[in-house]
């Protein structure tokens, strides 16, 4: 790989014995960061997991090991993944540990770093772009915008016993203009009933963006009544996104423009 780009934005080598933290963004592989296309081509070893674009790991004659994890086998794959990467450190070699999205971003990235740190291995973390703001603005959905929303918040769907995350949803409901929910197709029944219940408009705008920023990208625009309706229906890799600036999607959308 041509890496002329790294010297000339003076980044900072993968070195042996380290590990960096990669975000590889929500698909599209060329929303990975100059930072992470370099670890790609000077890595030892690349730990990925199951929303990585191939067409990036194809690009890395690293040793490649796939670290991903199936939903309630969670706790005892996780140690797993940062003794590995421990260990693989500690033999000197340049590990890329590469998630989907943003690794701290309800990726466990946190966790993979607190034992790192705790074994005394060097890392860096490299963020990625979010699937909650990325994979929104594939959608022509801006994250912000001036005249529809002030904050944003972003919330996982499920916690780690896999049931419908704790929350104080009404609160959620008055405080939180915009909701980008992440983990959360299977719980949009009862997400919907609780924002319902709170005060929320039926009529608000909601929308699915599902598979963001993949060439099978599907963006369902709807209600907030419609959501679990639409939910149902729609592809498992999706964020749900509550709030008025879902309604700028009709204006901005612009994906299928540039592909068509
Ligand atoms: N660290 C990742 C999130 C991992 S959690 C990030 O920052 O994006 C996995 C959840 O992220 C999925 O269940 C889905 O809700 C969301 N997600 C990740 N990639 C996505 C994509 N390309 N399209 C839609 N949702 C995506």
């Amino acid at each position: 790989m041509d890496i002329d780009f790294a010297a000339k934005l003076n980044l900072p080598a993968l070195e042996k014995g380290w590990v960096w933290l990669v975000g590889a963004g929500p698909g599209d592989p060329g929303l990975i960061t100059a930072l992470g296309l370099q670890a790609l081509s000077q890595a030892d070893y690349i730990l990925y997991d199951a929303l990585v674009d191939e067409t990036l790991l194809a690009l890395s004659g690293a040793e490649k090991i796939y670290a991903g994890k199936r939903a309630g086998v969670r706790s005892c794959k996780q140690d797993e993944i940062s003794d590995l990467l421990v260990k693989l450190a500690r033999d000197n070699n340049r590990v890329l540990r590469l998630k989907g999205g943003d690794p701290f971003v309800f990726g466990r990235g946190g966790e993979e770093a607190q034992a790192l740190a705790a074994a005394g291995v060097p890392f860096r973390i490299v963020p990625g772009i979010t699937a909650g703001i990325g994979g929104l603005a594939y959608a022509g959905i801006p994250v912000t915008h001036r005249d529809t929303n002030h904050a944003v918040t972003f919330i996982t769907g499920h916690g780690i016993d896999g049931k419908l995350t704790q929350l104080d949803w009404a609160a959620v409901s008055r405080g939180a203009p915009t909701l980008v929910l992440y983990m959360a197709r299977k719980f949009a029944g009862e997400i919907t009933q609780a924002l319902l219940a709170a005060g929320r408009s039926p009529d608000e705008p909601a929308a699915i963006v599902a598979n963001a920023a993949r060439a099978d990208q599907q963006v369902i625009v709807t209600t907030l009544a419609g959501l679990p309706a639409a939910a149902e229906n729609a592809p498992a890799l999706s964020i749900l996104v509550i709030g008025e600036n879902v309604r700028l999607a009709s204006e901005l959308s612009w994906l299928a423009k540039t592909t068509a």
